[in-house]
């Protein structure tokens, strides 16, 4: 069993921060190779050079009938029903094809559901599919269980659901993993999955989870991560962001589903992750660009996090926080606008957060 998907939101950088073009051509030649075929973009991943970095690497060298791209509208951007047909060709031509294989309205949430009503923006997707130029159709989703049970009865035409799902995320009550996944399958839907590693945070391990998994395989702490996402029944794809050759590798062996006594190891691993991290960040820098005041945010968190691990470590954490806080700004220097919570795909609690950083560090 493989169902991997290349995610194309994190890609491999060359030092001076520009994507590496040549390694990226062999990461998706080698993910072709392998049996691979799934690739995911958007139209606002790396301010729009996923989709170009897409038809570089993979359109332009690649037979069309060899691969499936999905793609996303960013459902909150559109001011206009106009807007997304505006957005659709964009992006076609951004990534040098004339239709898409799946198509998907952005992040979908509470705030994002209601823009999208009001721009009629399922319709657009019903129309495109009709007139042939997107397979499948439906949304990739970040918000409560319930909210998704209400969209999925409202809009039936949805075939596809992208949810956050991991085994960390799998039990929480911000973002009701396991819920969500029980709502789309009661609906009938197709699962992808997205942060299946949680944005890294399950491929380096506190070290007493790391010790549990080692006790029990030699597999990597992401690969255990993979395979829980790999195991649900309902899943189609699993999307990995990849930036080394050599994770296309491991991502793409064969994967065997997890056995009982591993599903037990992933959960009390979750326990002691959970117990270990203060914030569950995942560094995606989503909210960074919102923050009026440019708090760097996730610094911020995994700088909490290191103290939170090990209070003794204040003294090398503390100069750093300094430091960044005189380069950036402070903690202290939030103003409670609310901005950044608007755009936490995990749904943190960033101010009060910030609140106790403050504490902390000031
Ligand atoms: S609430 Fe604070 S941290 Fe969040 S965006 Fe506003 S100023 Fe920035
Ligand atoms: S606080 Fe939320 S939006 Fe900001 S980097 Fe962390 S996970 Fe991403």
């Amino acid at each position: 069993m493989n169902k991997m998907g290349f995610g194309f939101l994190r890609l491999p950088q060359t030092d001076s921060g520009s994507i590496n073009k040549a390694l990226l051509n062999q990461m998706v030649d080698a993910f072709l190779e392998r049996g691979g075929v799934y690739f995911d973009t958007a139209y606002t991943y790396l301010d729009g050079q996923s989709e170009t970095a897409l038809r570089e690497s993979l359109v332009k060298r690649h037979q069309r009938e060899r691969f499936r791209i999905a793609d996303k509208l960013p459902s909150w951007l559109v001011r206009s029903s106009r807007d997304c047909q505006r957005y659709f060709d964009e992006q076609r031509q951004r990534c040098g094809v004339d239709d898409f294989d799946v198509y998907l309205l952005h992040w979908l949430n509470q705030q994002n559901y209601e823009i999208c009503e009001r721009y009629d923006e399922f319709a657009f997707l019903r129309e495109l599919k009709a007139q042939g130029k997107v397979g499948k159709i439906g949304f990739s989703y970040h918000d409560s269980a319930a909210l998704l049970d209400e969209i999925l009865t409202a809009h039936p035409e949805a075939e596809v659901v992208q949810l956050q799902l991991n085994y960390l995320d799998w039990d929480s009550a911000a973002i009701e993993g396991r819920k969500c996944y029980e709502v789309a399958v009661r609906h009938g839907k197709a699962v992808t999955v997205m942060e299946p590693v949680k944005g890294g945070t399950l491929v380096k391990l506190p070290k007493k989870a790391e010790e549990l998994f080692r006790a029990h395989s030699s597999d990597s702490p992401a690969r255990w991560a993979l395979r829980f996402a790999q195991s649900l029944p309902k899943v189609d794809i699993v999307l990995s962001g990849m930036n080394r050759l050599e994770q296309v590798v491991e991502n793409m062996a064969d994967v065997e589903p997890l056995t009982g006594l591993e599903q037990a190891i992933v959960r009390q691993a979750a326990r002691i992750i959970e117990e270990e991290t203060a914030v569950a960040c995942t560094g995606c820098r989503y909210c960074t660009a919102a923050c009026p005041k440019g708090i760097p945010i996730p610094d911020f968190f995994a700088m909490y996090n290191a103290y939170r691990r090990d209070p003794g470590e204040d003294w090398k954490i503390q100069p750093i926080y300094q430091r960044m806080a005189a380069e950036c700004a402070r903690a202290s220097d939030c103003i409670r606008c609310g901005q950044c919570e608007n755009h936490c795909p995990q749904r943190l609690k960033i101010m009060s957060r910030l609140k106790e950083i403050t504490g902390v560090f000031e």
